[in-house]
């Protein structure tokens, strides 16, 4: 039984804490139903199934895993009937000095982000070529300039770029936009962990002088599916208080 077949309907990777949380509860805000996958955190998932009363659903599911991706994606469709907005947003990394790197850290990180995203935009294509619908990729400053001691993150998110600019390209015909975001530095769990001095150093390297918000990717996520959007694709667009400038 599909619940509210009418209403326009998002996937959003990786979506119980950080940036996924809030494009969660941005995307309901516009009326969306929402599937959003966790991999760990089940309690943050229930708390945000709960606050979203009714419009979203929570599946467990690990973006490195093509069997879990499909059956997650199979679970939106049999709740809401339809896809509109792929938001591919889970995400891990593990910096390393590069001589400490691991294959299995450089593998981890591959994975999740680029392998990842790769296996979601493949499950959801003929679905949102269904609904002319559009895919968001959330990718990183790192990728477009680089960061010391983020090879494997880096490499992932510009892994990322290339895969969102071929996909505009083969799908710009059947309707399907194909962007990527690429935020700076923004205070979620992922951030959290850095040591005080690092943070310093890279606030110190932002023009804007602080540090970006969940809140802030979400809007720009929110606004990047709206109709307003319909003439873009194959972009991506930093969101990072000028670091990248
Ligand atoms: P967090 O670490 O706060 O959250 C990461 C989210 O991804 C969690 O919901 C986590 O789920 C989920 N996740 C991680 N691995 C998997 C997996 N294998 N399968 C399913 N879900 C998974 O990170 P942010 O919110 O900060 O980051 C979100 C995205 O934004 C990432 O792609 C990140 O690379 C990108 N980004 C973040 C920046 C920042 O400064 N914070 C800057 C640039 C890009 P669970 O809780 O269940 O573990």
């Amino acid at each position: 039984m599909h619940n509210n077949i009418e209403k326009k309907a998002a996937f959003v990777s990786g979506g119980a804490r950080g940036i996924g949380r809030e494009i969660v509860r941005h995307l309901v805000a516009h009326n969306y139903n929402v599937t959003f996958t966790y991999r760990n955190n089940r309690e943050a998932a229930e708390s945000l199934i709960q606050e979203c009363d009714g419009s979203v659903l929570g599946v467990l599911s690990n973006a490195a895993d093509k069997d879990s991706i499909c059956l997650a994606i199979e679970k939106h469709i049999t709740q809401f009937g339809r896809l509109d907005y792929l938001i591919n947003n889970a995400g891990i990394n593990r910096d390393k000095a590069f001589k400490s790197l691991s294959y299995e850290d450089w593998q981890q990180v591959i994975d999740t982000n680029l392998s990842g995203t790769f296996l979601h935009c493949q499950q959801a294509i003929k679905y949102l070529i269904e609904t002319q619908g559009s895919i968001i990729n959330i990718a990183s400053v790192s990728g477009l300039i680089g960061v010391a001691g983020q090879a494997n993150y880096a490499a992932s998110k510009a892994g990322i770029l290339g895969l969102t600019r071929s996909l505009a390209k083969e799908y710009a015909s059947r309707g399907v936009n194909v962007n990527a975001l690429a935020p700076g530095f923004i205070v979620t769990d992922m951030t959290d962990k850095l040591h005080e001095r690092v943070k310093e150093q890279v606030l110190g390297s932002i023009p804007m002088k602080r540090f970006g918000s969940a809140k802030d990717i979400a809007e720009i996520v929110t606004f990047l599916g709206s109709n307003s959007c319909n003439y873009m694709t194959g972009q991506v667009i930093p969101v990072d208080g000028g670091l990248s400038v």
